[in-house]
């Protein structure tokens, strides 16, 4: 989609204005409120996936570490 005063690229249709020349744009280049709160939704639920495999990722390597070499818990006196 390109910005129809100046014809650049526009980078983000969640502005309503141009970045490039200022100048507004019309509603049918621009996401619906419903398209960007679809996006910003995927974008928390791929960040929360990301965080969650990287959450278990750290598990896998405590555990790989568990088993590798005796940190058996001592008895503390
Ligand atoms: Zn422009």
């Amino acid at each position: 989609m390109n910005c129809p005063s100046c014809n650049r690229l526009l980078y983000s249709r969640q502005h309503k204005t141009c970045g490039f020349c200022g100048s507004e744009l019309p509603p049918e280049v621009l996401l619906s409120d419903d398209e960007v709160a679809a996006i910003k939704t995927e974008q928390a639920a791929i960040a929360i996936r990301r965080a969650k495999a990287k959450a278990k990722e750290e598990e896998e390597k405590r555990k790989q570490a568990a088993s590798d070499g005796g940190f058996d818990i001592l008895p503390m006196f």
